[in-house]
């Protein structure tokens, strides 16, 4: 098959698209021949070798992929040949023509849902998913401010959040994803590139605040999301890329909580609410996967710039 190969940590170059053997399941298994593959910004930092997790080289980088079931192994139940699954974890990497799974990374991929899309779930959408009910115990008729709701996560945790019944806000920071972001059903829509954007999305709540804010990018935000969260408000730290100052008082005053999470902590007990979860969005389609940009895997390099910069439309996927 053919896979993207890194043999060295660095820039988005030291992909390249190599022959290698095609992988077989073992017990607990399953092989799946992808037709689409996510691209998320952890993948960029892995690849850099800047991040705690580095793989043993050479690694074929990815995740979140979607395809049809090609050979289970031994022992593998509820999963046939010919399925059409996404994955949420491969043991291969996804950014390849057929990635080797565990059963339980693998999942249902309802009819109607395309492949791209389904390679849209896996990181994405379950971090929205955690970050909205496990982490921040959202509910019905609470108030959400999604911080960088025109990415991969936050156009999930507005859709996921408007079916949920909550309240949703987000930002963006271009025209576009601004209208990408009500379209998917934001109430209001605030660019984050505007000095005053805060200010406005406060107004937008009455001055009560928020009850919830997910946060794409806390170095930048999180000292002043602290000052317009409602009383008993929760901050979810998902993205975060330096460091940042923040007045602790802003806490006391609301009795505000910062929670912070990564996917990869997350419990299998939790994995399998949340994918139980997304299935049913899936098929029910209030969980809408918006693709934003499909590219050919030898493409690699070029994506991993594209989702680094900014004006995010939704996903990004490779199609081997
Ligand atoms: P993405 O698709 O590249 O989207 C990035 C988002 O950040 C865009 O909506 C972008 O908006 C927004 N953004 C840019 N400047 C911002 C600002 N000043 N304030 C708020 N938002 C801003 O990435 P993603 O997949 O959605 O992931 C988002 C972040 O969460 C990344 O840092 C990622 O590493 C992290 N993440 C963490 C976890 C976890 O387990 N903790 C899981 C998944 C992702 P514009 O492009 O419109 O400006």
């Amino acid at each position: 098959m053919k896979a993207i190969r890194v043999r060295a940590f660095g820039p988005p170059e030291v992909m390249r698209l190599e022959e290698v053997p095609d992988p077989a399941p073992g017990p607990g298994q399953v092989l799946v021949r992808l037709r689409a593959a996510g691209v998320n910004p952890v993948e960029t930092y892995i690849r850099s070798g800047a991040y705690a997790r580095r793989p043993a080289l050479p690694y074929t980088p990815g995740n979140d992929a979607a395809g049809i079931v090609e050979a289970i192994g031994d022992g593998v139940r509820g999963v046939s040949a010919g399925d059409r699954v996404y994955t949420s974890e491969t043991v291969t990497g996804a950014y390849a023509e057929l990635a080797l799974c565990d059963a339980s990374r693998v999942h249902p991929l309802p009819a109607g849902v395309s492949y791209a899309q389904g390679a849209a779930v896996g990181i994405p959408c379950a971090t929205a998913w955690r970050a909205l009910f496990q982490r921040a115990r959202a509910v019905p008729g609470e108030t959400v401010l999604v911080h960088g709701a025109s990415g991969g996560v936050g156009i999930a945790a507005v859709q996921i959040a408007r079916a949920a019944g909550l309240r949703v806000f987000g930002t963006a920071g271009t025209a576009e994803g601004i209208a990408l972001v009500l379209r998917e059903g934001a109430l209001a829509v605030f660019d984050h590139r505007s000095a005053e954007h805060m200010e406005e999305a406060m107004a937008a709540t009455g001055g009560r605040g928020f009850d919830v804010i997910l946060e794409m990018l806390s170095n930048v935000n999180l000292a002043r999301d602290l000052k317009i969260l409602a009383m008993g408000g929760r901050v979810v730290v998902i993205g975060s890329r330096g460091t940042v100052e923040i007045d602790p008082r802003d806490t006391m005053a609301r009795d505000a909580s910062i929670v912070g999470m990564s996917l990869f902590n997350m419990p299998d007990g939790d994995r399998a609410v949340v994918h139980a979860a997304l299935v049913a969005g899936l098929e029910s389609g209030t969980l809408r996967p918006v693709i934003g940009r499909e590219l050919p895997l030898s493409a690699a390099a070029e994506s991993h710039a594209a989702v680094m910069s900014p004006g995010a439309k939704g996903k990004i996927v490779l199609v081997p």
